[in-house]
C-alpha cells in the first residue's frame, strides 16, 4: 500500500483558508506517497501522527521567539500560536515515535527549537547580505550550499554542491543537543541537519519542493522520504 505522508499547512489566512503551495504535495505523489494535509490544532498532534506513516513539516513564517529564548524583531512574519504549538508538539511526538520525517525551512527551524536549540530572529543581522537567503521582499532565490560529504543528508542527494532555491527570513543560531549540521551556505549559515539517533529525519533550510520536478536530487529527498516509511512497516 502506498505510505501515508502528512503534510503540516500555513495557518489560517487573512481570508480565513488554512493554505500549502502545491508543490509540497506533488513532491510527495511523484515518490509515491499518499499526501494528507495536516491544518494547525495542536491539541490533536499525537492522533494525526497515528495516521500517517510519515510526515512533511513545510515551510512557512517565524516561529514566536518565546519558544526558543529570543527576542521580538520588527520584521518577524507570519508568527501564529497553534501552528507553532501543533508543529513543536508533532517535533517531540515525531522523534518518540522514530517516524520518518522530512522538515523543510521553518520544519528545520520546529524540530531545532522544540530539541532546545536556538534561532537568528533576523539572518542579514547576523551573516549580512552578501548571500540573499530570501529575494526581497519575500520570494525564493537560489544560492549555493555545500553538503558534508559523510552525510545522510549527501547520500540521499547523490550530490555534495547545490544552488537549490533558498527562501528563509531566519536560521538557526544554536544547534539542538544531538542534531548534525550537515549542509552550510558560504557565508556560513546552516542549511541542513541530521539526527543519527534517529532511523530517518533530514531537515533543510532550503526548498526541495520547488524545484523537484525538474530536479532530480531534490526529488530524491521525497523519494527517500517515502522509502522509509515502507522500511518501518507503511500502514
Ligand atoms: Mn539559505
Amino acid at each position: 500500500m502506498a505510505p501515508i505522508i502528512g503534510i503540516t499547512t500555513y495557518p489560517r489566512d487573512d481570508r480565513g483558508r488554512f493554505t500549502l503551495p502545491a508543490e509540497y504535495v506533488t513532491a510527495v505523489q511523484r515518490a509515491g506517497g499518499v499526501p494528507v494535509l495536516i491544518p494547525p490544532a495542536p491539541e490533536h498532534a499525537s492522533r494525526y501522527l497515528d495516521l500517517v506513516d510519515g510526515v512533511v513539516l513545510a515551510g512557512g513564517g517565524d516561529i514566536a521567539p518565546q519558544h526558543y529564548r529570543g527576542n521580538v524583531h520588527e520584521l518577524n512574519y507570519g508568527v501564529d500560536a497553534d501552528r507553532d504549538a501543533l508543529e513543536i508538539a508533532l517535533a517531540h511526538e515525531l522523534m518518540r515515535r522514530r517516524q520518518p520525517t522530512l522538515a523543510i525551512c521553518r520544519g528545520l527551524q520546529v524540530l531545532n527549537v522544540a530539541q532546545g536549540g536556538t534561532l537568528i530572529e533576523h539572518l542579514p543581522a547576523v551573516v549580512g547580505d552578501r548571500i540573499a537567503h530570501r529575494k526581497p521582499p519575500r520570494d525564493p532565490v537560489p544560492h549555493p550550499i555545500a553538503i558534508e560529504p559523510a552525510s545522510r543528508l549527501a547520500a540521499v542527494l547523490g550530490v555534495t554542491d547545490l544552488q537549490p532555491m533558498s527562501w528563509h527570513h531566519q536560521a538557526i543560531r544554536d544547534v539542538a543537543p544531538g542534531f548534525n549540521v550537515v549542509a552550510r551556505a558560504p557565508d556560513g549559515t546552516i542549511e541542513a541537519v541530521e539526527l543519527p539517533n534517529q532511523p530517518w529525519l533530514l531537515a533543510v533550510q532550503w526548498h526541495p519542493e520547488l524545484t523537484a520536478q525538474q530536479d532530480p536530487a531534490q526529488q530524491r529527498l521525497f523519494d527517500a522520504l517515502v522509502a522509509a516509511t515502507k522500511h518501518q512497516g507503511a500502514k
